[in-house]
């Protein structure tokens, strides 16, 4: 058989909260498996999303270690950009979606981490409380893993929660969306319509503090924008826009006739109900059509756009988070703390897409804060390690650590703390933190 039956490490979850921790763990040794459902690796990073605040509020460059070996190699071959500062986000790097999907594989491949696609997690082995293994259902076939460690990079906490560990979820949980890129735009017009009307680059008052700059739009220029809050207001009243929104939210890449836009929305979904989940999709695909009808009938710049690709599979921005030794709380926004026990930085805004209205929200975080390690361990379950989004904070801070370079760093961790666990035969909980630390500043990880 191609796949072992017994590995050191099993990600479940290939996304930016999973890949990172199985290439560091495979490269220190350990016997590594990827299960991941989709038929291809990466998750939501591998959907053309640029990566935020890379850069914190402050300026200070807060993710590095693996995820700025990852985006150097990306660099290296056009796949991605310079990290950009920028007004909302703090910074945004632009990735190709191929090029990061087919950059992950390369990396399996090159550290010989064994990765089965098509692969849904059907159960978790536990005894006394331990994770030892899970099965996997692969295009009509179960295959049954044992392993030392497993870690959660599913996004939902699927794995945590089919090993018995306690989760929690929002009690309104932010919406699903479908995010597409539009082509054929002038953006010249757009920028120069932004710069005569600046009413439709307002932010309101959920945003405090941040403000756009118009001229900071343009044919040679890469940014993120929020826009046609007045255009929105317009077709709404004329009948012509209905979606659970009140502007349009797209990123315009140096160069390009081409923007990326997060616009649809599925709302009052929980993507832990199967039947919920197909409906936000196609809900959202539904939303494509009307999003496109009122670009071409309203905004300037969009008259002639063309539809370019849709987002693989929905998007899901919250669903469980586990309840860790340590969770962080709102609390943390008045002081920003670095705790000793720091395994990774989260250098962006509360970022809260509205739960049940269209409205969003942004509260700028001066700079970053620390996530210690006691959150990606779960309370009760040993030998699982939580990475990605579903570690352990609470709804306000989730609006902060959900971004992928934050999942990439927490990821990072996650490895390390796999691979001293197998290295040292004792439970992830165990481990003494100044090891892990230790060894991620030695990778050159930002943890201070
Ligand atoms: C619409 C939208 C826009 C966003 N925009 C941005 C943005 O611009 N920039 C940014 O940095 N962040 C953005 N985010 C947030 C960010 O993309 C996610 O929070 C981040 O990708 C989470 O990483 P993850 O690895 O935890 O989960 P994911 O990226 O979702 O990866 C989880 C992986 O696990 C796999 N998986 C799940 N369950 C199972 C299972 N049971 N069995 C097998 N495999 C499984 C999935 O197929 C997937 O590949 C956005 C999120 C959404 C939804």
């Amino acid at each position: 058989m191609r796949f072992k039956e017994k590995y050191d490490l099993i990600v479940v979850g290939s996304g930016p909260g999973g890949f990172p921790a199985a290439i560091i763990a495979a490269r220190a040794g350990l016997d590594v498996l990827v299960v991941e459902r989709n038929p291809f690796f990466g998750g939501l990073m591998s959907s053309g999303l640029p990566a935020l605040a890379i850069i914190d509020r402050s300026g200070r460059k807060v993710i590095k270690g693996f995820t700025e070996e990852f985006m150097n190699r990306l660099r290296s071959i056009g796949g991605a950009t310079q990290d950009y500062r920028a007004p909302i986000q703090n910074s945004l790097t632009y990735m190709n979606m191929s090029w990061v999907r087919l950059m992950v594989n390369e990396m399996f491949l090159e550290t010989g981490v064994d990765a089965m696609i098509y692969a849904e997690l059907k159960d978790v082995k536990v005894i006394d409380d331990k994770v030892c293994g899970v099965s996997v259902f692969c295009r009509g076939r179960e295959y049954s893993f044992s392993a030392k460690v497993v870690i959660d990079a599913t996004g939902d906490a699927d794995v945590a929660s089919k090993a018995g560990a306690a989760t929690v979820k929002g009690e309104h949980l932010q919406p699903a969306s479908l995010t597409f890129d539009v082509e054929n735009i002038d953006i010249d017009k757009f920028a120069k319509y932004a710069q005569s009307h600046p009413e439709t680059i307002k932010l309101p008052s959920s945003f405090p503090g941040i403000v756009q700059d118009p001229f900071e739009f343009g044919r040679h220029k890469t940014f993120a924008t929020m826009c046609f809050f007045d255009l929105i207001e317009k077709a709404r009243a004329a009948g012509d826009f209905t979606l659970p929104r009140n502007m349009i939210d797209f990123t315009h890449q140096k160069d390009t006739d081409r923007a990326y836009f997060n616009v649809t929305r599925a709302i009052n979904l929980d993507s832990t109900n199967v039947e919920e989940f197909i409906e936000g999709e196609q809900t959202c695909e539904h939303q494509i059509f009307e999003i496109m009808r009122f670009l071409r009938k309203y905004c300037p710049g969009f008259e002639n756009c063309t539809l370019g690709s849709v987002m693989p599979y929905l998007g899901i921005r919250e669903s469980r988070r586990i309840v860790g030794k340590k969770t962080i709380t709102k609390d943390v926004l008045k002081e920003l703390p670095v705790p000793d026990d720091t395994i990774a930085m989260a250098g962006y805004n509360v970022d809260i897409h509205g739960q049940d209205s269209e409205k969003m929200s942004m509260l700028p975080v001066r700079h970053a804060i620390g996530i210690p390690f006691g959150c990606i361990i779960p309370e009760k379950i040993e030998n699982l390690i939580m990475s990605g989004r579903t570690i352990s904070v609470d709804q306000t801070i989730f609006g902060m650590t959900r971004i992928m370079s934050t999942c990439m760093a927490i990821s990072e961790a996650a490895g390390v703390t796999a691979v001293l666990a197998c290295k040292n035969n004792i439970s992830p909980s165990a481990l003494n933190v100044a090891e892990v630390r230790l060894y991620l500043e030695k990778q050159g990880a930002v943890i201070r």
